[in-house]
């Protein structure tokens, strides 16, 4: 048998040495934690810092730069287990994988000035600059420009749902260094800068939170003449788009880790309710109606599971993985809304009490199917890359 056909996934082996001790941290900030968080729309700084503390947002980072050095697949386990626990990774998961573009693409000097420093959580890197108000999901055609001038670049421009800056020391961003109409493809003319958020807020940057439906510290972001050495630049000049889109399939995989967790945290909570809630003399769940919606999400959940453990398999086999990383993101996040909606059914008015934590994380759940990527630029890339149809967009 070659290797390309040697089947890629061991299935009993579920990283039960990592999920044991993540539990554990998890059962120390119960639903109170972040029901007061949520209220406040507080950032959970005690349990980011416990995870820091613990090394599991440095999993990814290589031994030699002070992580555990372990695979996208252990990253994925993590943060399922996170969220099967009840908490929220959404708040901290990008100290994880940021950190891979500079890892790939930075040079010897920048692995060695952040890497050590992400690993031990003296430098924070969360904050991914991609996404603008005027061109969303069609990121080549983002208008923030980084203009060239001796030794610096001038940032002028705008971002939007720029999560976690304030709680970051460094923001990955990507901005165009080549005017669009001087670029042969879509994708080029763009680059990757890491930028020191200390020296940037109110020299040029400015950073507006936007309150949302979550908790989730999110922001609009304003450059007006920000000056960054060239030195911060990663990679090539050009080159950033390749740079972002490489790092996108470990980001699918882990958050697709997120929904797998959210969905077993639904599911838990709803098969217990319909057992123990009994209504016109018997328990709900010997219902159909509540039975039947509950099984089929666990199905679904299941389902994904599986295709989040072979994207994560080919990603660290170094094979291509696009299309099982997007399928694994779609289905999980399918999966977990699923979960969601019939968690809130089966708890009929208690699913909108606040204190069974239910409401707070079905509008969690429901961010995946739009970010970071939404469900139908999924589909259509499936529809174009895997099954060859005409481009729809
Ligand atoms: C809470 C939150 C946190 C976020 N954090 C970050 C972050 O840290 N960094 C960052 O860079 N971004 C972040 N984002 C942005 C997120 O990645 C985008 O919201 C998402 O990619 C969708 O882009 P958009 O909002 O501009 O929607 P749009 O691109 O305006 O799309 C709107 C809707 O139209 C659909 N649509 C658009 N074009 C097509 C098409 N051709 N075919 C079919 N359907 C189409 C989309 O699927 C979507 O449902 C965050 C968003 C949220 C809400």
């Amino acid at each position: 048998m070659s290797d390309e056909q040697r089947p890629i996934i061991e299935l009993d082996y579920d990283y039960e040495e990592l999920r044991a001790p993540v539990a554990a941290l998890c059962a120390k900030f119960p639903g109170e934690y972040w029901r007061a968080k949520d209220r406040a729309r507080e950032y959970p700084s005690e349990f980011v810092q416990a995870l820091t503390d613990a090394g599991f947002l440095a999993a990814l980072i290589p031994t030699a730069y002070g992580g555990s050095g372990l695979g996208v697949g252990a990253g994925a386990a993590i943060l399922d287990e996170i969220h099967a626990s009840g908490c929220n990774g959404a708040a901290c998961h990008a100290q994880m994988y940021t950190m891979g573009t500079v890892l790939r693409h930075g040079s010897d000097e920048q692995k060695q000035a952040y890497l050590p420093k992400v690993a031990s959580g003296e430098l924070r890197l969360q904050a991914f600059g991609v996404t603008e108000p005027t061109t969303g999901s069609d990121t080549t055609q983002l208008r923030t420009t980084a203009e060239r001038k001796g030794d610096r670049y001038v940032v002028n421009g705008q971002k939007v749902w720029i999560s976690r800056v304030e709680q970051s020391d460094l923001l990955l961003l990507l901005a165009r260094t080549t005017p669009k109409d001087q670029v042969k493809k879509r994708g080029e003319g763009l680059s990757v800068f890491l930028v020191e958020l200390g020296a940037a807020i109110g020299h040029g940057l400015t950073v507006r939170p936007i309150r949302t439906m979550i908790n989730h510290s999110t922001n609009e972001l304003f450059f007006d003449n920000l000056e960054i050495p060239v030195s911060s630049r990663i990679g090539e000049e050009g080159q950033g788009f390749r740079y972002i889109l490489d790092g996108m399939n470990a980001e699918r995989i882990l958050i697709a880790g997120e929904c797998i967790g959210d969905a077993r945290w639904f599911i838990e909570k709803a098969s217990t309710y319909a057992k123990e809630r009994v209504v016109f003399e018997r328990p709900i769940g010997a219902n159909q109606g509540i039975q039947f919606p509950i099984a089929q999400a666990y199905a679904q959940m299941q389902a994904a599971a599986l295709m989040v453990r072979k994207a994560a398999a080919l990603f660290e086999a170094d094979r291509p993985c696009g299309p099982e990383a997007n399928m694994a993101k779609l289905l999980a996040a399918d999966a977990s809304w699923a979960a969601a909606d019939c968690c809130v059914q089966t708890h009929g008015g208690f699913g909108f009490a606040e204190e069974y934590d239910i409401e707070r994380k079905f509008r969690e759940a429901r961010l995946y199917r739009v970010a970071p990527i939404s469900t139908n630029l999924i589909l259509a890339y499936l529809g174009q890359h895997v099954l060859g149809m005409p481009r729809s967009y």
